[in-house]
Parts: structure tokens; C-alpha cells; sequence
């Protein structure tokens, strides 16, 4: 048994002062103000002092970081990205993929199918888990690609859709998708049905378009108004439907080179903080020194924080518990708030039941120093400094 005390404790949503948390193998099982619960006896304590406890941060759209591509068949390289997940508080993530060949696709998904299927069983390793796989592309707009390789991207059908999701066995758990492109409607159904998150992204969709991909069961967009027709004033497009539709939630790169952060501060006023959603876009770059690195097929070349391809942006080089840090300062919303974003947000938009601290819930900890540092995570019940 583990207890362990802080300053205060974000479930997200509600603060408790000097929280007591007791931890029994990878599970929370009890929390509890320390002035009105005894530590067991038999337990190891540890005080984090002024610290702050929240849920362990969950990144829902990665690529990659410390030199490993998520693309490429390298276990030690993954257990390296895992490890690093964790030092920045990311106990849970969506391994992302990059639009590539049919074949390097449907073989990416069988083997982070596996590593999901394993994970399920992983318990106090202290590395980042994958709890389902983000499939980005290919079904985008040639229009708004970003770097995603024009010749690979592919029309809509419930066949490659099908192929797509045995490969996978059944572990997609968000789908970006543009919604205008002929045959997306009914893609967008299918997937719905088999609980994925059908996220309007890469998208150069009318408001009207996009409006009919939120009516086929679309909730959520990636990495809005990067990849995507720009908000006009007169067409307002996929950007004035995603910020003005509350049943729709919405993911931002927070890194201040994919928005102005004045652009960060008008999204939370229109998304609020019930429906915002931080993510990182993050590439092999990450963690890593200014030079070229791979993003699946693609050499990218870093400089100055900057992700770039032929001159485009390509993925970042952030991360989550940086997003969080920044959406406090570029928006002036709190560290509760801010940790919302990047953890139960994140989980209610993939239906997942990570992201909030309670009993019975994965003992998934992220230990912030009141500024938003990352002092230590917990990942299933063990410590990592
Ligand atoms: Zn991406």
C-alpha cells in the first residue's frame, strides 16, 4: 500500500486540500483529506508537500519523440517514447498514424493493435500506456493535407474502412477524417457505430458540409484550424461550425507556432473549458535536438521549435504538460482548468474512463509544482521521477 499526500488534489474538477491518496497496486483505492483519515499502517508515505496531484495526462494525438517514430517496428524505441510520455506527466496516449501506403498502413495498425492489447495487461512498469490507436489519414482533403503525402491519400469506402479496423482488431479509437469527401457519410456512420470518435479534420468542408458530418455522428476535430478551410466571415466553414456547435469538442496544438495565442484565447471563449481539448501533434523530433527526423515516410527538419516540410508545418515538438502551461498563459485560465483540458476533456471525448481521480479509478498521477512543472507521475501505481 501506498499513501501519498500533497497540497491539494484536482479530480479535475473538484480541488481537495491536503488530499490523503491511498494506492493498492495500480489502483486508487481511497481519497480522502488527511485531517480526516489515518495513514494505514504498513504503508509506505510519501508527502509531495506543495504539490498538486491530478489525473495523469492523456495526449490524443502523438506521433512520436526521442528520435521513434510511431510508424516504424521498434520496441526499444517505443519503450523509450513511453518512458519520456511519462517524465512530462502523460500516463495514456493515442498512438497516431501518418498517412502512408495501404500496406505500411494496415501492418502500423496490426502492431499498435498488439501494443494496445498488451497494455490492457501491463501493470506498474511506469511507462505511458496506449489505450487505442488515433487512424489520421488517409482519408483527407487533397486540399488541406498539411505534409500527409498527397499519392497515399485515399476516397472513403466502408471497404478500406473494414480493412482498416480488422488490422487493428478492433482497437481505432479516433478516426480524423474530412467529411466533405464523397463516400465520408457513410465511413463516418460505420465507425460511429463501432464506438470510434469520429474527429472532422484535414478538411476543406463548407459549414454546411461539415454540418452534415456532425449529423452522421462526427464530435470532436483535430487540431483545429490547422489542416482546415479558414474561418471567413462570410463562409465560415468547417472552423465556424466546430467553435459554435456544443456538441462538438475540439482539440488545438497549444505550442504557440501552430496558433497565435491570441487565437488559443478566442477558442477556450468559444469552446469553454467543458469542451476543449489539448494535444501535441508531436513528432520523433521531440525531446530531441535542433536537425531532420523522421514523421512516417517523411524527413522533417527542426529549428527554433518549429516542425517543418518543404517549407510546411509538420507536427510539433511539444509537449502536454507544456500545452497545459501554455493554455494557462496564452488563454488566462487557471492550472485546474488547464489540467482539464489535457485530462478528463480528453477522456470523454474518446469515452474512456482514464482522465479523473477516484476510487476505484488506474492509479494514474500526474505531480505538477504549482506552476505547472512536472515533479513526478505515477503511472499504474509506480513512481517515476
Ligand atoms: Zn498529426
Amino acid at each position: 500500500m501506498l499513501a501519498i499526500t500533497a497540497r491539494a488534489l484536482f479530480t479535475p474538477l473538484e480541488k481537495i486540500e491536503q488530499p490523503l491518496v491511498l494506492v493498492d497496486g495500480d489502483k486508487i483505492v481511497r481519497i480522502s483529506s488527511r485531517f480526516s483519515a489515518e495513514i494505514p499502517a504498513g504503508a509506505k508515505h510519501i508527502d509531495f508537500e506543495d504539490s498538486f496531484f491530478a489525473p495523469g495526462l492523456i495526449d490524443l494525438h502523438v506521433h512520436g519523440a526521442m528520435g521513434y517514430d510511431l510508424m516504424q517496428d521498434d520496441a526499444a524505441g517505443a519503450a523509450a517514447f513511453e518512458k519520456f510520455l511519462v517524465r512530462h506527466g502523460v500516463t495514456s496516449y493515442y498512438p497516431t498514424t501518418v498517412t502512408a501506403s495501404l500496406g505500411d498502413t494496415l501492418r502500423a495498425l496490426e502492431r499498435l493493435g498488439r501494443s494496445v492489447e498488451q497494455a490492457e495487461t501491463r501493470t506498474q512498469d511506469s511507462r505511458a500506456c496506449p489505450l487505442g490507436i488515433h487512424l489520421e489519414g488517409p482519408f483527407l482533403s487533397h486540399l488541406r493535407r498539411g505534409v500527409h503525402p498527397p499519392d497515399r491519400l485515399l476516397t472513403p469506402t466502408l471497404d478500406t474502412f473494414n480493412r482498416f479496423w480488422q488490422a487493428s482488431q478492433g482497437k481505432i479509437k479516433i478516426m480524423t477524417i474530412a467529411p466533405e469527401l464523397p463516400g465520408a457519410l457513410e465511413v463516418i456512420t460505420e465507425a460511429v457505430k463501432l464506438g470510434v470518435c469520429v474527429s472532422l479534420g484535414h478538411s476543406d468542408a463548407t459549414l454546411e458540409q461539415t454540418k452534415a458530418g456532425i449529423a452522421a455522428g462526427g464530435c470532436h476535430a483535430t487540431h483545429t484550424f490547422n489542416a482546415m478551410r479558414p474561418l471567413g466571415h462570410r463562409d465560415p466553414g468547417i472552423v465556424g461550425e466546430v467553435l459554435s456547435n456544443v456538441s462538438v469538442t475540439a482539440d488545438i496544438i497549444a505550442d504557440g507556432v501552430h496558433l497565435h495565442p491570441s487565437i488559443v484565447r478566442v477558442f477556450l471563449r468559444a469552446k469553454g473549458v467543458e469542451r476543449t481539448v489539448l494535444v501535441t501533434d508531436a513528432t520523433s523530433a521531440t525531446g530531441m535536438p535542433d536537425g531532420r527526423y523522421m514523421l512516417g515516410s517523411l524527413e522533417v527538419e527542426v529549428r527554433d521549435g518549429k516542425c517543418l516540410h518543404d517549407g510546411k508545418l509538420a507536427g510539433s515538438v511539444l509537449t502536454l504538460d507544456q500545452a497545459v502551461r501554455n493554455a494557462m498563459k496564452f488563454a488566462g485560465i487557471d492550472l485546474q482548468q488547464a489540467l482539464r483540458l489535457a485530462t478528463l476533456n480528453a477522456a470523454r471525448a474518446v469515452k474512456t474512463s482514464q482522465g479523473v481521480l477516484q476510487e476505484g479509478s488506474t492509479a494514474d498521477l500526474a505531480v505538477l509544482a504549482p506552476s505547472g512543472e512536472i515533479r513526478a507521475t505515477i503511472a499504474r501505481g509506480a513512481i517515476a521521477d
